[in-house]
C-alpha cells in the first residue's frame, strides 16, 4: 500500500529549506519531501504532483507565500498550508488564516514546532 504523504517546502532561504528537508528526511516519517525556492517553482511542482501539505515562507522575490496560499486553496483545496515568516504582523496572520492557512509560524522557530504541526496535519 503506497500512502506516502507528500510535503513541499517553499522558501527563498535555501539554508532553511535544506534544514527542514534534512529534519524530515532523517526523521522516521515516511514522507516524500520536495523543496522549492520560489512561489513560481512551487506552482510548477504542484502541477506535476499532488501534495498533502505545503510549508511556505511569505516574503520571497516574485510570488509571495500569501499569493501561493490563495492559489493553492483555489486549485488544490485538499492541500493544507503552513505559513512561516520573519516579518510577522497581526494583519498578515489574519490574512493567512482568512486565506485558508492551517498554521502560521514566525521565524525564528524551533524545528520541533514545525514538526509538531506537520505531524498534526499528516499524521
Ligand atoms: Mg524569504
Amino acid at each position: 500500500m503506497n500512502d506516502q504523504k507528500r510535503l513541499l517546502i517553499v522558501d527563498d532561504e535555501e539554508t532553511l529549506t535544506y534544514s527542514l528537508y534534512q529534519s524530515f528526511i532523517l526523521a522516521k516519517h515516511d514522507y516524500e519531501v520536495v523543496t522549492a525556492s520560489s512561489g513560481e517553482e512551487a506552482s510548477t511542482k504542484l502541477k506535476e504532483k499532488n501534495y498533502d501539505l505545503v510549508i511556505t515562507d511569505i516574503s520571497m522575490p516574485g510570488m509571495s507565500g500569501l499569493e501561493l496560499l490563495t492559489n493553492i486553496k483555489q486549485d488544490y483545496p485538499g492541500t493544507e498550508v503552513i505559513i512561516m515568516t520573519a516579518y510577522g504582523s497581526p494583519e498578515k496572520k489574519e490574512e493567512a488564516f482568512n486565506s485558508g492557512a492551517k498554521y502560521y509560524v514566525e521565524k525564528p522557530f524551533e524545528i520541533k514546532e514545525i514538526k509538531q504541526m506537520v505531524m498534526d496535519i499528516l499524521g
